[in-house]
């Protein structure tokens, strides 16, 4: 009889997470430039690979896994009654393509030292841009195509720009002419809006809520600025072929804190007839 009953305290131990996964709801993408959206409850806490997440009045919480993220995230919450919940997600593997861009400009290949002002300046508006996050979880209502047409370049490809390795694409790419407005892929806050950056031209980040950003780049117009609140399906500006780009189009990318996220994971696939 003890034997059985020692059996049966192993089966209550292995049990035990189960009966925990009540109040933890996930939903989203396990994979490399996924975003995933935790559901817990009022009041809980949660870190992930130790970094502390922002969780919202309803339990709400976002995380984000980078186009290199190892296989491997930790998952910590804690209860309001001091339960802790421990969960080891498994983050899939992608695998990238190979993007050859010819035509690019000299100076954007290769910056004369007179260009170093202009970068650095950019540099210290993104960064800037980046140490708040809006407190919101916009990322919760879905995204829509912030233009519709032809995707011309996808996340995550290794790119060479007239043969030479750069680092890799962050976004996704949309074709369209000139002028053709775009409109913002969810509601969220302005956090950076500049028409005249080195290598993005016309930029603008949008905080979708805890730090879920997009970035959109290469504008040839730009009707918002920092701080402006925009709701899902509002015209933040148009396309154009402004910084290191060979032709007009969208360049759609995303970020959660660290993490570059692929836009595609977060959009229905592209309406046919460009929409
Ligand atoms: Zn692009």
């Amino acid at each position: 009889m003890r034997r059985v009953s020692g059996l049966l305290a192993v089966f209550l131990f292995l049990a035990a997470p189960a009966l925990a996964d009540a109040r933890l709801e996930l939903s989203g993408d396990m994979t490399q430039g996924g975003l995933a959206i935790g559901h817990a409850v009022p009041g809980a806490k949660a870190s992930l690979d130790g970094m502390m997440l922002d969780v919202d009045r309803d339990g709400t919480f976002a995380m984000g896994f980078d186009r290199d993220h190892e296989r491997r995230a930790t998952l910590r919450v804690v209860y309001p009654d001091g339960t802790v919940e421990e969960r080891v997600l498994t983050i899939a593997e992608r695998e990238w393509q190979i993007q050859r861009v010819e035509g690019v400009p000299r100076k954007y290949v290769s910056p004369p030292a007179d260009a170093m002002a202009a970068i650095a300046r950019g540099t210290k508006l993104k960064a800037d841009a980046r140490k708040t996050r809006a407190e919101g979880s916009w990322f919760t209502e879905g995204f829509i195509w912030p233009v519709t047409g032809p995707i011309s370049g996808v996340f995550g490809s290794q790119r060479y720009y007239n043969g030479e390795p750069r680092r890799p694409h962050y976004g996704v790419d949309v074709a369209a002419p000139t002028g053709t407005p775009i409109r913002a892929p969810a509601s969220g806050v302005v956090t950076l809006a500049d028409a005249d950056m080195y290598f993005e031209g016309g930029l603008v980040f949008l905080d979708h809520g805890q730090g879920v950003t997009t970035l959109i780049m290469h504008m040839s117009r730009i009707d918002v600025k920092t701080g402006d609140m925009v709701k899902q399906g509002d015209v933040i500006g148009a396309v154009g072929g402004t910084g290191r780009a060979t032709g007009p189009h969208l360049h759609w990318g995303m970020y959660w804190r660290g993490a570059y996220l692929d836009p595609q994971l977060l959009v229905g696939p592209m309406p046919e007839n460009g929409g």
